[in-house]
């Protein structure tokens, strides 16, 4: 983890993420969900139209457990959480230096 290059790509966990969105968002109904009419509900597939990625692709970085630097930028900030507050001190170890007044 502490080694890397403009080659490498690091990436964060999902699994964070998916738990906010989950937090802020009701549960998946069978029938007349949300989701089928507008709205958001808690899954994955609902998370995927509102961060605006197709369904392969959230469905490629689920089984990998993982997502890029901008993904993790752009979705968390579209979910309305910062990303430091989803990824903690990992977040401030990237790439990406997030605009804290460091105390
Ligand atoms: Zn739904």
């Amino acid at each position: 983890m502490s080694h890397y290059n403009a080659l490498t790509v690091e990436t964060f966990p999902i699994a964070p993420l998916l738990a906010a969105w989950r937090d802020r968002n009701p549960e998946h109904q069978q029938s007349r969900c949300t989701c089928t009419q507008g709205g958001c509900c808690a899954s994955a597939e609902s998370l995927a139209r509102r961060v605006g990625v197709s369904h392969s692709t959230m469905h490629r970085r689920l089984r990998s457990g993982q997502i890029t630097p901008d993904e993790a930028d752009q979705w968390a900030c579209i979910i309305g959480v910062p990303p430091h507050a989803v990824w903690r001190d990992d977040w401030g170890r990237s790439l990406y230096e997030p605009d804290l007044e460091v105390i």
